[in-house]
């Protein structure tokens, strides 16, 4: 399913800075379906995997120099936005098609609320704060669903980078950088079942570790032999 999946972005051509066509993101489903890889590997490892894939597409179909050696982290970063396109338009394809023809999603949406709109291909938190001086990911986090197993991987992967962070500090570094709906729940069962904390401490008030906020989420190139 890798190659299936590798030739056909190769075919597309597909500019990184438009959404996805909705049949690679069949095909993208089909792949972690059938090869079950998404819960047994993590955010960084996903990653990784499209990186090369993107890689290969890139230096098979440009006529410039070939990129060898490790991944940088613009391949890592533009792997995750990949990555994040394709659960964004798993999860909230009707909102996504409404921003591509009007400006507001649908009055029913789970979204409205976040008043979101779409930035180079990506699903992010609107907001009276344009023009403050933060980062677009701090001022407009990309959204993203709860019950999707990428955010459930994606805060697994920050609490343990966070050397089994406590919720509240989880939730504030996730924040840095992307909104989960209703992301304090997911966070609290993540913590709550995390088998590294509760030996640390059994008992019912859990005194979580504690570590340092990053400015945002860690590059994922200096996770490379993590989880
Ligand atoms: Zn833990």
């Amino acid at each position: 399913m890798a190659k299936i999946f590798m030739q056909r972005l190769w075919q597309l051509k597909v500019s990184w800075d438009e959404p996805l066509p909705s049949d690679i993101t069949k095909e993208w489903q089909s792949y972690f379906n059938n090869l079950n890889l998404l819960n047994t590997y993590s955010v960084p490892r996903h990653v990784r995997v499209i990186a090369y894939i993107l890689r290969f597409k890139n230096n098979a179909t440009s006529r410039n120099i070939k990129q060898l050696g490790p991944l940088t982290s613009s391949e890592l970063n533009l792997s995750l936005m990949t990555l994040i396109k394709i659960v964004q338009n798993e999860c909230f394809g009707n909102e996504i098609s409404d921003l591509s023809i009007k400006r507001s999603v649908n009055n029913k949406s789970k979204l409205l609320k976040l008043n979101p709109f779409m930035d180079k291909g990506i699903l992010r938190v609107g907001g009276r704060i344009k023009h403050s001086p933060f980062a677009i990911d701090k001022k407009h986090p990309i959204v993203l669903p709860n019950d999707h197993v990428f955010s459930k991987l994606l805060v697994e992967y920050e609490h343990k980078r966070l050397l089994h962070a406590g919720p509240q500090a989880l939730l504030a570094s996730l924040r840095e950088r992307f909104w989960i709906l209703s992301g304090r729940n997911l966070v609290r069962k993540i913590v709550r079942n995390c088998m590294t904390c509760f030996r640390s401490n059994p008992g019912e008030n859990v005194e979580y570790l504690m570590a340092d906020l990053p400015s945002q989420l860690a590059n994922f190139q200096d996770c490379s032999s993590g989880y």
